[in-house]
């Protein structure tokens, strides 16, 4: 019989938290896979946790048909409850053995045990092995894993060590007891890119990257990456890798990036497969980063884990911080930090800002699914990177060493992770933690005086209101300060003021003259920074600070101040801006990617959200029209430097996708997409025609469509590339997100008619719908035709693939921010979504939230 469909909705605490009733010793699963009747075979050995305090049996278990079941032996008869089933079970240890069967391939939710082109795997965070078999799935439960896999296809994976193979079965055992949402189970006819790595101690662990026939020549870079990121663990953080083998394996439909199951990570081939020819510059760059995060989470995660979803960030946060060091390391450190800053402010700040906020723990939740976010991941890493900035290097690495030595094997919480950094510095960190208990983004103002010497900065501390908190108390927060002198020179360097009560005062002593203040360097802290600056003020910081990061935040605040006055007062594009950054784009002693995000303007989104802090209603169309016309007039006014800035920059050498010829071809790209606003495409075309990578043809594509060129390359870069849909996913996203903003959603809407279009694949939904929901002018039409094409294809998506349409309901979030008319466009589609029968649970609770604001 299949089991009841979930109940209505229900919140989830934290402050429920009960521990399990029953841990487990040891579990074995046999799996006989076939593609609409696999069989489980679970055999589990439960012993009755001491510190429980109730004897009720409770099993998870969803779309699950169940065979048969029996405790040491013995037939029983369940009963069936909403989400699973309970049993009168023995006071003492007993073993549970059942039977289930289930159906891979139909399973289009992607969460489970699913097919994916003919090729069985999993994906069980945060609650999909319930879909496999009857379990107490829940991160605090763990325990060692046997597994057997019948089946005539010719690769069979599991977690951990391979026991013996067979015609048509493998075993695997693994012997680092692990929570259900770190198991995973593949089964497919793949090839296998293999390597060797031989870890500190000397023991020598077999790579694989397992893909698609095909896909074979598409691996070598992400088997340098995992190397290095391996290599990178055990000389920064002292941590080894633990198993004899090592899998990786491509799946082309995949909710997320990828995932961390414990020796057989599955990666959603998106952020695995690299060519010169397929990926551009950012797919190397993001897959080399994915695949270091993944590795990573074998110690803060696996080896570490969750004692509870609400503590998602402890595994999630602390990853990101590790990933994002590895890439400052392997690549530029300024430029990562710059571009995670771009991402925070863009994903994050907006979600803090809106319905969606909720504190890096959350306390509640309906679905945890909805909670995979930019807030408990990258803010979640700027906590770690704060904590950091406050104890310092050295203490930072004690504490981590403490928290390896304390908790491994551990489902650990915040306060776990906490208390190793008070025991290490003896800091009382009970302010620091409201950074994990309230939600939004600290406003932080600043007043500065100068007198006899002596040049005081005031700063004062507040956060808005966010659903659920009206009150929020003081955090701390580092701010990293260097104060400069009139000549452009540096009299204060570095220094971290911290930062503890609403308002509060620091002194700087013997200066000669009146400093200008460079704050907040490296972006020490998540807030946003509220000081008014005049535009020469910034021009000196970009001309002069000594913190790359700043200064490129100059530049930004200077083009950004620029932007408001054309939206609002039809301003002329600002000379002082232009004058600035042709500085800057001349001066070749700056690091060609640190100029091209220099020169790259801030996002439509960007300006809606600045236009709202300054208390005006942001109109989508203006803001697109104010950067046309400062793009143009950037052309025009740097047009003898970009052709030699053009040529410059040109890559002869064999393609690398390493930092120092990435930034090449992105300031080589910048000059060329500000060349072909003058030249009618020309020089766009000539690339377009010459370029034997994929970044050089893509970034000439979409010159060639801004400067409405585009029509003949579209076409022939679909017939070069029909038969690669990661590239097919390019050219879906690249014609929405370049289209006259009036067009877009039409030139969407015809897409998903295209016979490459299938919603089945999250991947090509995402590059479609969701590319569509990315270009804020032509989203927000005024019509309401990109939220009615939005709504229909959310609708439809949300019976087969729940995870992924709620997360894409976030398009709607800012929705408050718009003039009322659009706001009721928007609320009708929230409110057609949510009148559709059997609305899933995800998407119900993501549209309930933002409709409610
Ligand atoms: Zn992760």
């Amino acid at each position: 019989m299949k089991d009841a469909s979930p109940t209505a909705p229900q919140k989830i605490y934290l402050s429920d938290y009960q521990v399990p009733n029953y841990l487990i010793d040891e579990v074995h699963l046999t799996f006989q896979l076939a593609p609409e009747a696999t069989r489980v075979r679970s055999r589990i050995t439960f012993r009755p946790n001491p510190d429980a305090t109730s004897a009720d049996f409770f099993l998870y278990g969803e779309q699950l048909t169940l065979i048969s079941a029996q405790i040491d032996g013995a037939p029983v008869t369940p009963t069936h409850v909403n989400g699973g089933l309970t049993c009168d079970v023995p006071s003492a240890p007993f073993v549970w053995e059942a039977e289930v069967e289930i159906s891979p391939a139909t399973n289009t939710a992607l969460e489970g045990l699913y097919m994916s082109n003919g090729m069985y795997c999993t994906q069980c965070e945060a609650e999909g092995f319930r879909k496999i078999t009857y379990y107490p799935d829940r991160p605090d439960v763990m325990a060692v894993f046997t597994v057997r896999i019948e089946s005539d296809l010719p690769v069979l994976l599991s977690n951990g060590n391979p026991v013996t193979s067979g015609d048509g079965f493998a075993e695997w055992h693994d012997p680092w007891p692990k929570p259900a949402y770190l198991f995973a189970l593949v089964g497919g006819d793949l090839i296998a890119h293999p390597d060797r790595f031989t870890t500190k101690s000397g023991k020598d662990v077999e790579l694989n990257i397992y893909v698609r026939p095909g896909d074979e020549g598409k691996c070598a870079f992400g088997m340098e990456a995992l190397k290095k990121s391996m290599t990178w663990d055990e000389e920064v953080y002292g941590r080894e890798y633990d198993l004899d083998i090592f899998n990786i394996v491509a799946v082309d439909d995949f909710n997320m990036g990828a995932m961390e199951n414990k020796g057989l990570n599955i990666f959603n081939s998106s952020c695995v497969l690299a060519s010169p020819e397929t990926s551009t510059d950012m797919n190397f760059e993001r897959i080399e980063a994915i695949i270091a995060h993944e590795y990573f989470h074998n110690w803060t995660g696996n080896r570490i884990t969750c004692r509870d979803w609400f503590q998602l960030c402890l595994k999630e946060g602390l990853t990101v911080y590790r990933d994002a060091q590895f890439t400052a390391d392997m690549r530029s450190e300024p430029v990562k930090r710059i571009e995670d800053v771009i991402a925070l402010r863009a994903r994050q700040f907006r979600e803090d800002n809106g319905p969606l906020a909720h504190p890096v723990r959350p306390d509640s939740f309906v679905e945890i699914n909805n909670f995979y976010t930019a807030t408990v991941y990258e803010k979640g890493a700027e906590l770690i990177g704060m904590l950091k900035t406050l104890v310092g290097d050295a203490d930072y690495y004690k504490a981590l060493d403490l928290y390896f030595d304390r908790h491994d094997g551990d489902a650990a919480t915040i306060e776990d992770w906490l208390q190793v950094f008070e025991d290490v510095t003896g800091r009382d960190l009970s302010q620091f933690k409201r950074w994990y208990e309230q939600a939004g983004t600290p406003r932080l103002s600043v007043d500065e005086a100068f007198a006899d010497g002596t040049y005081t900065l005031t700063f004062s501390q507040s956060t808005p209101a966010t659903p659920g908190q009206d009150h929020k108390d003081p955090r701390v927060i580092p701010i990293a300060v260097g104060l400069l002198g009139a000549d452009g020179n540096e009299v204060v360097p570095t220094t971290v003021l911290e930062m503890t009560e609403a308002t509060q005062s620091f002194a700087f002593d013997g200066l000669s003259a009146k400093p200008v203040p460079s704050i907040l360097r490296g972006f020490s802290a998540p807030v946003i920074l509220e000081r008014d600056s005049d535009n020469a003020e910034r021009a000196f910081l970009l001309a002069h600070d000594t913190d790359p990061f700043n200064k490129w935040e100059a530049g930004r605040a200077l083009a950004r101040a620029g932007l408001v006055e054309m939206v609002l007062n039809n301003a002329a594009p600002d000379g002082d801006y232009l004058d600035a950054v042709l500085q800057v784009l001349r001066n070749d002693d700056l690091d060609p990617a640190f100029r091209a995000l220099t020169l790259a303007l801030p996002s439509q989104d960007d300006l809606a959200q600045t236009l709202v802090d300054l208390g005006h209603t942001p109109d989508p169309t203006a803001i697109y029209q104010a950067l046309e016309t400062l793009k143009m007039a950037m052309a025009t006014h740097m047009q003898d430097v970009l052709p030699r800035i053009y040529a410059q920059y040109q890559v002869n050498e064999a393609y690398q996708p390493d930092a120092e010829q990435s930034g090449a071809r992105s300031l080589a790209n910048a000059a060329l997409a500000l060349i072909s606003r003058t030249d009618g495409g020309a020089a766009a075309q000539a690339q377009y025609d010459s370029a034997d990578n994929m970044t050089q043809q893509l970034a000439a594509l979409g010159c060639l469509i801004m400067a409405g060129k585009g029509d003949a390359a579209t076409a022939e870069f679909y017939d070069q590339w029909k038969e690669d849909r990661l590239v097919i996913d390019k050219w879906f996203a690249l014609q929405i997100s370049h289209a006259a903003p009036e067009r877009a959603a039409e030139v969407a809407a015809d897409l998903t008619q295209h016979v490459d279009f299938t919603m089945k694949n999250p991947n090509r939904f995402r590059a479609t719908l969701g590319a569509l929901a990315m270009s804020p002018a032509g989203f927000h039409r005024a019509d309401g035709a990109g939220y009615a094409l939005l709504a229909d294809w959310l609708i439809q998506l949300d019976p087969l693939n729940p995870q992924t349409t709620a997360r894409m309901c976030s398009a709607f979030e800012t929705w408050k921010r718009y003039d009322s008319d659009r706001q009721a466009l928007i609320a009708a589609q929230l409110d057609r979504i949510l009148a559709t029968p059997d609305l899933s649970r995800d998407t119900t609770e993501m549209v309930s939230r933002i409709r409610a604001s």
